[in-house]
């Protein structure tokens, strides 16, 4: 469950240098670069705030999945390179009840690469309760050392849901999201493809048909059947909300039925 927490940060002034620094040149580049560090490693969200509170003093307000993502245990590199000059107290001011539960299965029979449109939180979820996995707890893909890939993935495939639904009946930007041999789609079976190799457990992709709904195309479709390979879909267990999920093991696709 989401936490708003409160960071006390204190900078260590006397011990820094910072001519010899290479990624901050003064005192709030230092502590942005640590709280924009710990976004990038799934260790808090994206909305965080910062404060001045007084010489060497500052205030962040950030969310994190649970209490325990923001252990040092979990820091990377990039975390540890601004907060090795730093003293962070952390207060806990509540559960942030605008963000939904975070999945807490003992087992996970798969995995679902899953993007919403405000692409927040986390694109990964669970396949038997269809609640994320925070990313701090996800394996790092390709030779990365933080979330890069995964978190540009979201905010690319929300820019382009945002692209389409501004400009209505757009074609490119539909095409996009529904077509699963589009560049979008493509770039996502392969970070698919990434994190099954990483997790060592199925990982399907999440692809909703439902604009086709919207019938603007005039375009008919049969639901029944993968739209990658076109063989029959089976029901899974995990739904959004009453819609009903169905999927193909061969293409490792995830879709919703039209009606
Ligand atoms: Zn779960
Ligand atoms: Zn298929």
């Amino acid at each position: 469950m989401c936490r708003l927490l409160k960071l006390e940060i204190r900078v260590k002034s006397d011990e820094i240098n910072y001519n010899e620094e290479r990624f901050f040149s003064n005192e709030q580049e230092l502590i942005e670069d640590y709280l924009c560090a710990l976004y990038r490693n799934g260790q808090i969200y994206f909305d965080y705030n910062l404060i001045k509170a007084e010489q060497h003093k500052y205030e962040a307000f950030v969310n994190v999945p649970d209490l325990e993502s923001i252990s040092e245990k979990y820091n990377n590199g990039y975390v540890n390179r601004s907060y090795k000059h730093l003293v962070v107290q952390i207060k806990e001011i509540g559960k942030n009840i605008l963000y939904g539960p975070d999945c807490n299965c003992e087992r996970v029979p798969y995995y679902i690469l899953f993007s919403a449109e405000t692409g927040t939180s986390s694109p990964i979820i669970c396949g038997k309760c269809g609640n994320e996995i925070p990313l701090y707890k996800v394996p790092y893909l390709y030779l990365e050392e933080e979330h890069f890939t995964l978190i540009n993935y979201q905010k690319t495939y929300a820019s382009v849901h945002e692209l389409y639904m501004q400009s209505l009946s757009d074609r490119f930007t539909k095409n996009q999201l529904v077509n699963p041999h589009s560049a979008l789609n493509r770039m996502a079976f392969e970070i698919r493809e990434e994190l099954e190799n990483k997790i060592k457990k199925p990982v399907y992709l999440s692809l909703s048909r439902i604009f086709l709904n919207l019938k603007r195309d005039g375009k008919k479709i049969d639901s029944d059947k993968c739209p990658k390979c076109g063989k029959d879909l089976i029901e899974c267990d995990y739904h959004i909300g009453f819609l009903k999920m169905f999927k193909c093991d061969d293409c490792r696709l995830i879709t919703d039925k039209l009606t």
